[in-house]
C-alpha cells in the first residue's frame, strides 16, 4: 500500500515524475542541462501564456521559502518601502524575511482566520506611504484561506505600488491575473500544486522590474539578476539540483497533458468537495466557507474527543499523513490538501478510513 501524501507539499509523486529523476548523470555546465533549463523556464512561463520579452521565469534549488527570500531582497530597490500583508504564517516569514535584509517594511496584521481588511490596506497606503510594493500571499496556507486579490491589486495600482506575491501553494491550481494584477513578481516552488519535487523553485519576474533594482541583490545566494543573467544565456550561477529538474520537466509535461492549470483547480475542486461532504456527514466542518476556500488545501475542525496526534495516527495507520494547524491551531483544526497523484480509489479508501475511525471513536464513548 503507497502512503499518501495530504500535506500541503511534498506531493504524492506520478510514477512518471519519480522515473525521470532516474536520468542520466548530468554536469550543470553540459548543453544538455541547459536545455532542460531552458525547457523548465519555457513551460512555467506558458502556464499563463507569459511573453518571454517581458517576463522571466528565474529557477532556484531551495525550497519554495527560498524563491519568496529572493524575490523579496532582489526587488525592492535599496530606496524602497514594503507593506507586507499578513494573514498567517507565510505573510508573517515575510515580514521577517524583510526585517533580517533590512529592508524598510510596514506590516498591515490581520489575525490569522480574518480576511484581507481593505479599507485598512488602503489608509496604510494613502497615510503612510508611499510604498514601492506590497507583499502578499495567494493562498495563505495556514488556514486554506485564498486571498481575494483582485481588490488589492486595484488599490496597489491606484497607489503605483508592485505586488510581490507568495504563490507559493497556488501556483498552477489557483487564477494568477498578470495582465491585470500589478505584479511585479511571484514566487513557487516544484513540489505544491505543479507535483514535482522538492529542491527547485522559482521566481516569475517583470523583466523590467529585475532591470532596474540590479542595486537591491542583497545577498550572493539568492540574487535574482545574477540568476536571470546565467540563465538567459544558459548557465547557471551555481550548482543546481539537475534530478529535481528532470522531476520538475516531467511534472510539467503533465499537467500540459491533463490540460493546464485550470484543468488542475477542477480536479482539485472535486476532490475537495468529495472530502468536504464526507466530513460533514461525519460531523467534521470545515473552518471557512467553499468561497473562501481555496481549491488547494482545506481547513477541518478537530472532530469531538480526538486531538490531532491521535487522528494523525490513525489515518497514518491507514496510509494517509495528515497535516497539523500551526501554532495555537495546533488544538483546533487538521488540514487537507488535494494535491498530488491521487486516483479516486484513493478518495474512496480516505473516506472509508475516517468512516472507520470517527465509528471507532463514537463506538467507545
Ligand atoms: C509551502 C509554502 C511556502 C514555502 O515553504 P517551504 O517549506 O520553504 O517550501 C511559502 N509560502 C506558502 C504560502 C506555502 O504554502
Amino acid at each position: 500500500m503507497r502512503t499518501i501524501l495530504l500535506n500541503p507539499g511534498p506531493v504524492t509523486l506520478s510514477p512518471r515524475v519519480r522515473e525521470a529523476m532516474l536520468g542520466p548523470d548530468l554536469c550543470h555546465r553540459e548543453p544538455e542541462f541547459a536545455a532542460l533549463q531552458d525547457k523548465i523556464r519555457r513551460q512555467l512561463l506558458e502556464i499563463h501564456a507569459l511573453d518571454p520579452a517581458r517576463w522571466a521565469a528565474i529557477l532556484l534549488t531551495g525550497s519554495g521559502t527560498a524563491a519568496v527570500e529572493a524575490m523579496v531582497s532582489s526587488l525592492v530597490p535599496l530606496d524602497g518601502r514594503l507593506l507586507v500583508i499578513e494573514n498567517g504564517v507565510y505573510g508573517e516569514r515575510i515580514s521577517n524575511i524583510a526585517r533580517r535584509h533590512g529592508i524598510a517594511a510596514e506590516r498591515v496584521e490581520h489575525p490569522w482566520l480574518a480576511r484581507l481588511d481593505l479599507p485598512r490596506i488602503k489608509a496604510v497606503l494613502q497615510n503612510s506611504g508611499p510604498f514601492s510594493h506590497v507583499a502578499v500571499v495567494h493562498h495563505e496556507t495556514t488556514s486554506g484561506r485564498l486571498n481575494d486579490l483582485q481588490e488589492l491589486a486595484d488599490v496597489c495600482a491606484a497607489h503605483g505600488a508592485g505586488l510581490l506575491l507568495d504563490a507559493v501553494s497556488s501556483f498552477g491550481a489557483e487564477e494568477i491575473d498578470f495582465s491585470g494584477w500589478p505584479l511585479t513578481a511571484m514566487a513557487a516552488t516544484a513540489n505544491k500544486c505543479l507535483h514535482g519535487v522538492p529542491g527547485t523553485a522559482f521566481v516569475i519576474a517583470q523583466r523590467d522590474a529585475l532591470a532596474t533594482a540590479t542595486e537591491a541583490c542583497r545577498t550572493v545566494y539568492l540574487d535574482l539578476q545574477a540568476y536571470l543573467r546565467n540563465q538567459d544565456q544558459q548557465g547557471t550561477p551555481f550548482t543546481q539540483s539537475v534530478q529535481t529538474f528532470y522531476a520538475l520537466s516531467a511534472a510539467l509535461d503533465e499537467l500540459e497533458e491533463e490540460g493546464g492549470w485550470k484543468a488542475r483547480r477542477e480536479c482539485y475542486r472535486s476532490r475537495m468537495s468529495r472530502v468536504r461532504q464526507h466530513l460533514l456527514t461525519l460531523g467534521i466542518s470545515p473552518l471557512l466557507g467553499e468561497g473562501e476556500s481555496s481549491c488547494v488545501l482545506n481547513a477541518f475542525h478537530l472532530p469531538e474527543g480526538l486531538d490531532y496526534p491521535a487522528l494523525h495516527d490513525e489515518l497514518k495507520a491507514r496510509g494517509f499523513i495528515i497535516y497539523a494547524g500551526q501554532s495555537t491551531l495546533a488544538r483546533q483544526i487538521f488540514r487537507i490538501s488535494t494535491m498530488g497523484d491521487l486516483s479516486e480509489t484513493d478518495l474512496d479508501r480516505l473516506c472509508a478510513a475516517f468512516d472507520a475511525i470517527i465509528h471507532k471513536g463514537q463506538a467507545s464513548h
